[in-house]
């Protein structure tokens, strides 16, 4: 079954077949086939006959979203809101597109995001300094601004109902000041779009998941993303669903695997602040710190397959750290 989207700036009227993985308690992620597949998941809860996405994707994540929805039977109608973690593009790009496609649907947003959803035009200046303008362009189109009506502000600890589960929204800064993950804390669930990493499904071993943080450009804050991991752990989720790559459990061993590297990439940081380009320094021991709990984890792929499936990590974290760096120095 086809999809048909007749908007004018992304005219998109193609045949496909969304990638689904079921989870349990009405939780399904969608592939959002942003850069390859299994790099980034939105995910769909459903309950009592309502529904709502976390995390959307860029504009050409849109229509597997939408086929994601004929397959699983919802009516787009039924579709009560986008829960938008943060506002980077991978995460929030395609919402302009899909909130029309959703009669229904109000983007719920951190309170420092919203504005940016509403008028995206610095938002596209900021994501073009750290693509590039054609790559910008490839990867995300022309973003399309949110009515400020279809708009909800989520503050720190608010409640909202969806069918008949509450879901409580709070603020977790760290990756990004405009920040915030979904509890549901009934079902041990969190929904950490950023916040608890990135575990790539291709680095599983018999021990489970390997997991790393992600620390790009602009806000990277060490601290902040501490004690954000940390309040996540304090609810005690018996599954975390991450944008990267869905749904992880044993959250207590992947915190601290977490909470070790943020730690060591702002010391790997500091001992670089002087250089020149600390750049390839950063990157080679991030490389290197990659490498070593890769095969403490029993990874058994060569290094360069390692370094392969890191690569744009070790390429957004480093310029994280770097900018981290610059704005310690001004303060
Ligand atoms: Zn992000």
């Amino acid at each position: 079954m086809g999809n048909r989207l007749t908007d004018n700036a992304n005219p998109i009227n193609v045949p496909l077949q969304a990638r689904l993985y079921r989870h349990p308690h009405g939780i399904t992620a969608i592939d959002a086939e942003y850069l390859y597949p299994g790099h980034a998941a939105a995910h769909l809860i459903e309950d009592a006959g309502r529904a709502a996405f976390v995390d959307v994707g860029t504009n050409h994540s849109v229509p597997y979203l939408l086929t994601a929805l004929d397959e699983l039977g919802i009516a787009r109608e039924r579709v009560d809101y986008l829960f938008l973690t943060h506002v980077h593009l991978d995460h929030a790009g395609g919402a302009g597109l899909l909130m029309r496609e959703l009669p229904a649907a109000r983007a719920v947003v951190h309170p420092r995001g919203a504005p940016h959803m509403i008028d995206p035009t610095k938002l596209i200046a900021g994501s073009k300094e750290v693509y590039g303008e054609e790559r910008f362009a490839r990867l995300y189109g022309e973003l399309l601004p949110i009515a400020p009506e279809r708009v909800v502000v989520a503050a720190d600890g608010e409640r909202m109902a969806l069918g008949e589960r509450e879901l409580e929204l709070i603020h977790v800064p760290g990756h990004a000041m405009h920040h915030y993950a979904v509890v549901d804390a009934a079902h041990r669930s969190i929904f950490s779009g950023d916040t608890f990493g990135i575990s790539y499904r291709a680095l599983d071993t018999e021990r489970g998941a390997f997991i790393t943080p992600t620390t790009p450009p602009t806000q990277f804050d060490p601290e902040q993303l501490l004690a954000s991991i940390d309040r996540l752990l304090a609810y005690e989720p018996e599954s975390v669903y991450l944008m990267h790559f869905s749904r992880v459990t044993d959250a207590p061993r992947l915190g601290t695997l977490l909470k070790e590297q943020v730690r060591e990439f702002a010391r790997i940081a500091r001992a670089h602040a002087g250089d020149p380009d600390p750049a390839p320094a950063i990157r080679a021991e991030m490389r290197a710190l990659f490498l070593r709990l890769a095969r403490e984890h029993g990874i058994a792929l060569s290094d360069a397959e390692i370094e392969h499936a890191l690569r744009g990590d070790l390429r957004l974290n480093t310029q994280g750290l770097i900018s981290w760096l610059k704005r310690e120095k001004r303060t």
